[in-house]
C-alpha cells in the first residue's frame, strides 16, 4: 500500500485540504502519516480513522520510506528538506503548495484542468516534483482556459483584487480587526441618524492615520484603503507577484511563443476570495458570442455570468464566490480599443483552486499513475 506522508496540514492551505480530502472521500486505498514542525507526538487531524501520532517533519530518514509527501509547510520547509532527501537517493513524489521549487527545471506546476496534457508527459517522463501555482495566476487560467485554448489570445493584462487570506492568517484576522476598530470609533455617529457621512469619514481617517491603528502584519491600512504592493520588489518595476503573471502562466501552459501578461497587483480588504479586471488583446477580432462559449465551455467550474447588474452582484463578487469551487467570468465586452480588444472580470477563491484544490487533485492523478 502507497505511503503518503503529510506536512503543513493544520495551516491555512493545509486544513483546506484536509476538508477538501474530507469531503471527497480521499482517504482510502493508501496509509496515511501526518508530520509536524512543531509538536511531535501530538494528535493529528480528525480523518474519521485511526491515525498515528504526528511524526517529526525534519525526520529525513522517515520522510524517505514515503511514496509521496504532501506539503503545504512553506518555502522555508521545501528549501531545506527536498534537497536533503533527494541526497538521500528518495524517489518518490514530491507536491508542494510552496512557490519555492516552481521554476526548477525538474518540477511540473499543476493546475490539471488547464494543463493536464503538461502533468501527464512530466509523469511520463519520470518528474517527481508537482507544485501549485501561485493563487491569481492560477484563478486567472481557470477562469480563461477555453479562451487561452483557441489560441486567439495575443497579451493579457490583469489589474487585481486580491484577498488578505493570500498574505496569511494573521493578516485575515487583522482586517477584521481594523474593520473592528473603525466600526467602534464611529459607532455613536452611525447610530445618530443627524451626523454626516464627511464627520464619520473624518473620524475614520483620522484613526486609519493613527500610530495605534492595528497594521503590524500589512504595514498599512487596509479595511477602509487598498495596497498597491504585494511580495517583494522586482528589477523590472514589477512585485514579485506580477513578475509570477508572466513567468507562471507561460509555464503552466508550456507555451511556445509566451504569452505576455501584466498588471498591477493590489490588495484588497475581501477575506479569501481574489479578484481581476482582465484586458484580453486577441489576434483577429473574434465575435463576441465566440469568446463567450469558448470561456464557458472552458471547465466545469467556470461560470460565465451575463453583463448586467443583477447577475453580477449576485454572481461576480467575493462575498458570493467566498468558500466554493466555482469560477466566474462575467462584465465581458468588447473594448473602445478596438474589436481585438475583450474585457472581462473574474473571481476565485484562492485557498481553493488557488492552492488547496491542485494539490488535492495532483495527488490523485499521481495515485491513479502509481496503481495504473
Ligand atoms: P500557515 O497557515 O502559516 O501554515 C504553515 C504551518 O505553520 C502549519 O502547517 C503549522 O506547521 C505552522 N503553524 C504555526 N502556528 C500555527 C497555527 N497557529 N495554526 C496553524 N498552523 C500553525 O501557511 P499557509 O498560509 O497555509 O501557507 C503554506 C504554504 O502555501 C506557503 O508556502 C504559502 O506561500 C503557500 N501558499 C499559500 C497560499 C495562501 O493563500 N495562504 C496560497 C498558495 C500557496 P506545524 O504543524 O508543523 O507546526
Amino acid at each position: 500500500m502507497l505511503r503518503i506522508g503529510f506536512v503543513g496540514w493544520r495551516g491555512m492551505v493545509g486544513s483546506v485540504l484536509m476538508g477538501r480530502m474530507r469531503e471527497e472521500g480521499d482517504f482510502k486505498g493508501f496509509e496515511p502519516l501526518f508530520f509536524t514542525t512543531s509538536n511531535v507526538g501530538g494528535e493529528g487531524p480528525d480523518m474519521g480513522l485511526e491515525i498515528p501520532p504526528l511524526k517529526d517533519g525534519y525526520d529525513v530518514e522517515l520522510l524517505s520510506s514515503m511514496d509521496i509527501i504532501v506539503t503545504c509547510q512553506g518555502g522555508d520547509y521545501t528549501k531545506r528538506i527536498s534537497p536533503e532527501i533527494r541526497r538521500l537517493g528518495w524517489k518518490g513524489y514530491w507536491i508542494d503548495s510552496a512557490s519555492a521549487l516552481r521554476m526548477e527545471d525538474d518540477s511540473i506546476i499543476v493546475l490539471d484542468p488547464v494543463n493536464r496534457s503538461v502533468i501527464d508527459s512530466g509523469l511520463s517522463s519520470d518528474i517527481k516534483t508537482y507544485v501549485g501555482g501561485n493563487c491569481t495566476v492560477s484563478l486567472m487560467l481557470m477562469a480563461l482556459s477555453g479562451l487561452l485554448a483557441s489560441g486567439h489570445v495575443e497579451w493579457i493584462s490583469s489589474m487585481t483584487y486580491q484577498a488578505a487570506s493570500g498574505a496569511g492568517a494573521k493578516n485575515m484576522k487583522e482586517l477584521i480587526a481594523q474593520m473592528d476598530v473603525l466600526g467602534s470609533v464611529s459607532k455613536a455617529l452611525l447610530d445618530d441618524p443627524a451626523s454626516t457621512a464627511i464627520a464619520i469619514d473624518e473620524v475614520v481617517t483620522q484613526n486609519l492615520r493613527s500610530n495605534t491603528f492595528p497594521t503590524e502584519n500589512f504595514g498599512a491600512p487596509l479595511a477602509g484603503s487598498i495596497i498597491p504592493w504585494i511580495d517583494s520588489p522586482m528589477d523590472s518595476g514589477q512585485t514579485r507577484e506580477e513578475w509570477k503573471g508572466y513567468a507562471e502562466s507561460n509555464r503552466i501552459l508550456q507555451t511556445r511563443t509566451p504569452i505576455p501578461v501584466d498588471g498591477v497587483c493590489v490588495r484588497v480588504g475581501a477575506m479569501r476570495c481574489h479578484s481581476q479586471g482582465l484586458t484580453i488583446k486577441l489576434g483577429t477580432d473574434v465575435p463576441i458570442d465566440e469568446v463567450s462559449d469558448m470561456l464557458k465551455n472552458g471547465n466545469r467550474w467556470v461560470q460565465l455570468v451575463s453583463n448586467d447588474k443583477e447577475s453580477t452582484l449576485q454572481h461576480l463578487t467575493p462575498a458570493a464566490v467566498n468558500g466554493t469551487l466555482t469560477v466566474p467570468v462575467g462584465r465581458l465586452r468588447k473594448m473602445l480599443m478596438g474589436p481585438e480588444y475583450v474585457t472581462a472580470f473574474t473571481v476565485g477563491d484562492q485557498l481553493l483552486w488557488g492552492a488547496a484544490e491542485p494539490i488535492r487533485r495532483i495527488l490523485n492523478i499521481i495515485i491513479e499513475h502509481l496503481s495504473g
